[in-house]
C-alpha cells in the first residue's frame, strides 16, 4: 500500500455537534493506523446547534481538519460539491458525519483504487439498521429513477471514492441541480463497488425526513429525465385515440335514436380530464421551474466562514 497517497475525507454537516468529536476521532485513528496522509474537510451546511464551534475546537486537537462554513443551509449536495473544490488530496472519500458510513472501508476502497477504479462506490451490504418503511421507499426510489432514466447504484448513498480525474470531469457538469448520486455514475470512468455495514446513527435524528427525502427524490427524477414529460404526450395522445373512439360511438347512438343520460359518465370525464390536466401541467411547470432556477445562475452556496492554512 502506498502510504504517501493523500486522502481528503470531505464530510458534510448538518446539525451533528454530537457525532463530530467521535467521528473525526474514528478517521484519524483509522488513518494514523493505516499510517494515510489525510485531511478532513468538514463542510457546515448552515448548522444551527453549535456544529461550527465544535469544528473550531476539534481542529486545535486535529491539525488536519479544514472547515468550511455555509451562510445557510443549502442541502447535502452542495456541501459535498464545496468540499470537492477544496480537497487537496489525490482522492476524495466523502463520508456522512454520523457514523453510519464506516471508514474502515477505506482499505476496500483504496484497492479498489489502486486496481484502476477511478470512482469506488460504498454500498451497504445489508439494510438490517433501516425501518422497514424505509427500507420499502428506497428500493422503490431506485427501482423508479432507473426507470426514469437516471443511473443510479443500488443502495449507493454518499459514501465513495472518487480520484482526480474522475473529480476534474464533475466539476465540468455546470448544472445548479445537482443530483450527484446520479451524475457521478454519468461521468464514467472504471469504477468498483465496496460493501460496508452501514452502523446506526450515533447522535440525534434523520436530516432527512419523508417530506426532504419525497422532494430529493422528485428532483433526482426531474433533474435527469424528461420521461415525465415524454408521459404527458403519450398520455394525451392515448386520450385523444380514446375520445375518437367515444365520439364515434356517441355519433352512432344519436343516429339510433337513443337518448342517453349519462350524467356520471360525463361528471366523471370532466373530474378526470380536469384532474389529467393539472397533473400535465404540474409536471410541465416542474421543469419550467428547472430552467429558471438554472438560468439564474446562482451560485450554489455561500460561505461564510472558513478554517484552512491558507491566507
Ligand atoms: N446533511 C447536510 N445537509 C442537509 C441534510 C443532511 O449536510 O441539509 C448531512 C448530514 O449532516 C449527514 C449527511 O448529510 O452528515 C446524511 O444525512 P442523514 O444522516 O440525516 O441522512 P440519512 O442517513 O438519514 O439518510
Ligand atoms: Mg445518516
Amino acid at each position: 500500500m502506498n502510504n504517501k497517497l493523500d486522502i481528503s475525507v470531505v464530510v458534510p454537516l448538518y446539525n451533528e455537534a454530537e457525532s463530530l468529536p467521535e467521528l473525526v476521532a474514528w478517521i484519524d485513528r483509522v488513518a494514523v493506523s493505516h499510517g494515510y496522509a489525510y485531511e478532513v474537510i468538514l463542510v457546515d451546511d448552515g448548522s444551527s446547534d453549535g456544529s461550527w464551534e465544535v469544528v473550531e475546537s476539534l481542529r486545535e486537537k486535529y491539525p488536519a481538519i479544514r472547515g468550511i462554513g455555509f451562510a445557510r443551509n443549502y442541502g447535502k449536495s452542495a456541501a459535498l460539491y464545496c468540499g470537492f473544490a477544496a480537497a487537496e488530496g489525490e482522492v476524495v472519500i466523502t463520508m456522512d458525519a454520523d457514523l453510519q458510513d464506516d471508514i474502515e472501508a477505506i482499505d476496500g476502497f483504496l484497492k479498489k483504487y489502486q486496481e484502476g477504479c477511478e470512482v469506488v462506490y460504498g454500498v451497504r451490504s445489508s439494510r438490517a439498521t433501516d425501518t422497514a418503511f424505509k427500507r420499502t421507499t428506497a428500493q422503490g426510489f431506485y427501482k423508479l429513477m432507473r426507470l426514469m432514466g437516471t443511473p443510479v447504484i443500488d443502495n449507493h448513498a454518499d459514501f465513495r471514492l472518487m480520484s482526480r480525474p474522475a473529480l476534474e470531469a464533475l466539476s465540468q457538469f455546470g448544472e445548479v441541480n445537482l443530483f450527484l448520486r446520479g451524475i457521478v455514475p454519468m461521468v464514467g470512468f472504471r469504477s468498483g463497488i465496496v460493501e460496508y455495514e452501514r452502523h446506526e446513527r450515533f447522535a440525534g435524528e434523520s436530516k432527512y425526513p419523508l417530506g426532504k427525502m419525497v422532494s430529493f427524490a422528485f428532483d433526482g427524477i426531474t433533474s435527469f429525465s424528461t420521461m415525465p414529460i415524454r408521459l404527458i404526450t403519450l398520455a394525451g395522445f392515448g386520450i385523444f385515440v380514446v375520445s375518437l373512439l367515444a365520439l364515434l360511438i356517441f355519433l352512432v347512438q344519436k343516429l339510433l335514436g337513443y337518448t342517453v343520460q349519462g350524467w356520471a359518465t360525463l361528471m366523471g370525464s370532466i373530474w378526470l380530464m380536469g384532474g389529467l390536466q393539472l397533473l400535465a401541467l404540474g409536471v410541465l411547470g416542474e421543469y419550467i421551474g428547472k430552467i429558471y432556477m438554472e438560468v439564474k445562475h446562482r451560485p450554489r452556496f455561500v460561505i461564510e466562514q472558513v478554517l484552512d492554512d491558507s491566507p
